[in-house]
C-alpha cells in the first residue's frame, strides 16, 4: 500500500483550524449548532488521519471500538431530555479524561524519556481525576448517589494525602531507582488507583447542584490531559495538543464566569461543601397567593411584562405554554421581554436552549445588565420557577447569596411567581421577594400555570 503517512500533519493542521471556526461559531446562539457540525468534521477527519500512521496495528479491534462508541454516542444523544443534559455532558467528559489517561499509560509504558515521561504523568493524573470525578458528578445528577456534599472528619487531609501518594507513584514511575526492589509493574498501576481514587474523595464532598461548574472544570481537566497527552509521545501529536488546549482554555473560562455569575470562588465551589448547611433567617410578613384570572387581568392590561425564567421552567418543560402565552400578549400589543441570569436553571446557557427549542427568538432575550435598568418601568414580571437568581437576599451581607448578582425584579410594579409551594432555591435560602408588598403567588406547576393563563388571557 502507497505509504501516506506524510499527509497526516497536514491534515491535523486543517483540523486545527476547523476546531478554531467550530469554537468560534459556538460563541454565539445563531451560529453555535453549524459550530458544533465544524468542531465534530474536525475530529472526524483528525481521526481517519490518524488511521496512515505507519505500523498501526489492531485495526480489527480500532474499528469495533469506534462502532461500539460511535453508535453509542448517538442513540444516547438522539435520546437524552433536555433536562438531562448535564449528566450527558458529565458522562461523556469523563470518558475523554479516562481515555486520556490510557494513552498516558502506554505513553509510559514506552518512554525512557523524563520530559515525555513527565508529561504523560501529569497528562495521566489529571485525567484519571477527570474519569472518576465526572463518574460521581453523572451519578450524582442522575439520581443515582445523594446529590447533597458527602463530607466526614479530616476529608481535607486524606485527600490531600492520597493526592501526594499519587504525585509520589507517579515519580517512581519515571525515576524507577535501582535501590527499590520494585518495578514499574507496581508503581504504574498504583499511580492510576490513587489517581481515580483522588478524582472520587475530591467530588463527594460536591454538593449536586454545583455539578455544572465541576463538569466544566473536569472538561477543561480532559482538555489539558489531552494536550499533555500529545507530547508525550517521540513524534507530538499536533491535533491532540491544539484540540486539548482549545478545550482547556475554554472550559476554564466557562468555570471561572460560571463562578462569578454566581458570586463564589473556584475554592468555594470545590472545597466549601455548598448546600450541607442552610439558612435559617426570620422574614417579616406573609406570602400572598393570587388566582389565575387575576394574573391574567394584569397582563392583558400591562404595557410590558418581562418573564424571568429560572430552573423551575425547565422540570415543568413549560417553555412551549410560555411561547404561547408570549404570543397571545403580543397579538394584544404587550410587548414582552425575557430576562436571562447567567446561571439560571443547572448548566450554562439552560434559559437559552429552552427557549430557543420552544421558538423564543433571540432579540426578546435580554442580559442582567441590559434588563435590570428597565424593572421600575416593567407592569408585571412574571418568575416562572425562578427563586435564587431574583432573590434580594444577594444584597443583604451575611447571605451566602451576598454578592450575588441577580435580576432586580422586585423593583417592578407587579411581580407575579409560579411556582409550586413553599420550596427553596439551590442555595436553600429564603426569598423574601415572595413576602413583597407587590408579589403576588400562583402557586402550581409552571406548565399548568402558564397552560391556565393563556385559556384565561384569550378571554381578554
Ligand atoms: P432555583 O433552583 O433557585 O429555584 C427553582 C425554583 O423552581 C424552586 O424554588 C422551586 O420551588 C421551583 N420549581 C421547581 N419545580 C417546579 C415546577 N415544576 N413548577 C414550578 N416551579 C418549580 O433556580 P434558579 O434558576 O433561580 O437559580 C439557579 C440556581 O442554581 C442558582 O443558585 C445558581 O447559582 C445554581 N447553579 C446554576 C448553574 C448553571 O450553570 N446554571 C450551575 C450550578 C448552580 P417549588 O419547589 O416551590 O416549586
Amino acid at each position: 500500500m502507497t505509504d501516506l503517512s506524510w499527509l497526516i500533519d497536514p491534515v491535523y493542521i486543517v483540523t486545527v483550524f476547523f476546531f478554531i471556526i467550530g469554537m468560534q461559531r459556538m460563541s454565539h446562539p445563531l451560529t453555535a449548532r453549524s459550530g458544533i457540525v465544524w468542531a465534530g468534521a474536525a475530529m472526524l477527519i483528525a481521526t481517519l488521519a490518524t488511521f496512515f500512521t505507519p505500523g498501526l496495528t489492531n485495526l480489527a479491534l480500532i474499528a469495533i471500538a469506534i462502532v461500539i462508541g460511535g453508535g453509542f454516542g448517538y442513540l444516547a444523544a438522539k435520546r437524552v431530555a433536555m433536562t438531562d443534559m448535564p449528566q450527558m455532558i458529565a458522562l461523556y467528559n469523563g470518558m475523554g479524561g479516562g481515555a486520556a489517561a490510557g494513552i498516558s499509560a502506554v505513553a509510559l509504558l514506552g518512554t525512557t524519556h523524563a520530559a515525555t515521561g513527565s508529561l504523560a504523568v501529569i497528562g495521566g493524573l489529571i485525567g484519571a481525576i477527570s474519569f472518576t470525578g465526572s463518574i460521581i458528578a453523572f451519578m450524582k445528577l442522575q439520581g443515582w448517589m445523594r446529590p447533597r456534599p458527602i463530607t466526614f472528619p479530616g476529608q481535607q487531609v486524606i485527600n490531600m494525602a492520597v493526592l501526594v501518594l499519587a504525585i509520589i507513584s507517579g515519580i517512581l514511575v519515571i525515576v524507577q531507582p535501582a535501590w527499590l526492589p520494585l518495578s514499574i509493574s507496581v508503581y504504574l498501576p498504583l499511580f492510576f488507583v490513587l489517581s481515580l481514587g483522588f478524582g472520587l474523595l475530591m467530588t463527594l464532598p460536591i454538593g449536586g447542584a454545583d455539578m455544572p461548574v465541576v463538569i466544566s472544570m473536569y472538561n477543561a481537566f480532559t482538555g489539558l490531559a489531552v494536550a499533555l497527552d500529545g507530547f508525550s509521545f517521540a513524534t507530538p501529536n499536533y491535533a491532540m495538543v491544539v484540540a486539548g488546549i482549545i478545550v482547556g482554555a475554554a472550559g476554564t473560562l466557562l468555570t471561572l464566569n460560571m463562578a462569578k455569575a454566581m458570586n463564589r470562588s473556584i475554592t468555594n465551589v470545590f472545597f466549601g461543601a455548598f448546600g450541607a448547611t442552610e439558612e435559617n433567617v426570620e422574614i417579616q410578613g406573609s406570602m400572598k397567593s393570587i388566582e389565575t384570572d387575576d394574573v391574567a387581568v394584569l397582563l392583558a392590561y400591562a404595557n410590558t411584562v418581562v418573564v424571568a425564567p429560572g430552573y423551575g421552567m425547565a422540570v415543568a418543560q413549560a417553555q412551549q405554554k410560555v411561547k404561547e402565552l408570549t404570543d397571545l400578549l403580543e397579538s394584544k400589543n404587550v410587548q414582552v421581554k425575557f430576562a436571562i441570569h447567567p446561571v439560571a436553571g443547572r448548566m450554562p446557557g439552560h434559559m437559552n436552549v429552552l427557549l430557543a427549542e420552544a421558538g423564543v427568538s433571540y432579540d426578546h432575550l435580554f442580559d442582567r445588565d441590559e434588563i435590570n435598568p428597565e424593572f421600575p418601568s416593567t407592569d408585571v414580571v412574571l418568575v416562572i420557577g425562578a427563586n435564587d437568581v431574583v432573590n434580594p437576599a444577594a444584597h443583604r451581607q451575611g447571605s451566602p447569596l451576598f454578592g450575588m448578582p441577580i435580576l432586580d425584579v422586585d423593583q417592578a410594579k407587579n411581580v407575579i411567581v409560579l411556582k409550586r409551594g413553599q420550596g427553596k432555591g439551590f442555595s436553600g435560602i429564603e426569598n423574601d421577594l415572595f413576602y413583597r408588598d407587590n408579589t403576588r403567588m400562583l402557586y402550581g406547576d409552571a406548565q399548568e400555570s402558564v397552560g391556565k393563563l393563556v385559556q384565561a388571557v384569550k378571554k381578554f
